[in-house]
């Protein structure tokens, strides 16, 4: 494999491990500190665009675990009260850089005495990935949207990384074929020649 095809494959490989790094970390990883507490009586902006017709957003916590930054925001989380509940979860994956982004938004209206009917109106950007089953069951987003900074240099770091082990593997393959009389190129039989008959390298004496 050439220079140029070489670092060809190793963008590919850069870019689906920075993707699937994301969507293992969206599937796996659990925001455990919690970073910006709830305050009472704040009012805050959405993190995300929602609908014109939703309310203020009155309660925003953030977490962070490691490879994932969650925020939480809510008209009203409490779910003892009557009110029906407009929330908006946005995940930002990836490491070392947050990569990629998902958005939950969802309404839950009441069905009667303060019960949340479970079948709300969920939208948003990821793909919805169902889990487990009965109670326990629950959802994740796989992201979509990459953050353009951080998607950037998580890809460069993999690129270089799967760079560094492709040219390594290139230069062991290249070394075991001068040593078994083949031209370090192509593998053609040399025949006690320098100059390869098949691709034209001229090899180095062993
Ligand atoms: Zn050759």
């Amino acid at each position: 494999m050439g220079l140029i095809g070489r670092i060809a494959a190793a963008t590919l490989v850069g870019t689906v491990m920075t993707v699937g790094q994301c969507w293992l970390l969206a599937l796996q990883a659990v925001p455990t500190t919690l970073t910006v507490p709830f305050v009472p009586g704040a009012t805050y902006q959405w993190p995300a665009p929602v609908p014109a017709n939703w309310p203020a957003c009155r309660e925003y916590v953030r977490w962070r675990g490691v490879g994932m930054e969650r925020e939480q925001a809510s008209e009203q989380m409490a779910l003892s009260s009557r009110l029906p509940v407009y929330s908006v979860t946005r995940d930002v994956v990836g490491w070392p850089m947050g990569a990629m982004e998902s958005v939950r938004r969802e309404y839950l209206p009441l069905s009667g005495a303060g019960v949340i009917r479970a079948e709300g109106v969920g939208f948003g950007s990821g793909i919805r990935v169902r889990r487990g089953s009965g109670p326990a069951a629950f959802e994740s987003f796989l992201p979509l949207r990459p953050l353009a900074v951080g998607f950037a240099f998580n890809v460069l770091l993999y690129t270089m990384v799967a760079f560094g082990v492709l040219t390594m593997v290139a230069r062991w393959r290249a070394s075991r074929r001068r040593h078994v009389g083949q031209c370090a190129a192509c593998g053609y039989e040399l025949a006690g020649l320098r100059t390869c008959a098949e691709c034209g390298k001229v090899n180095e004496p062993r």
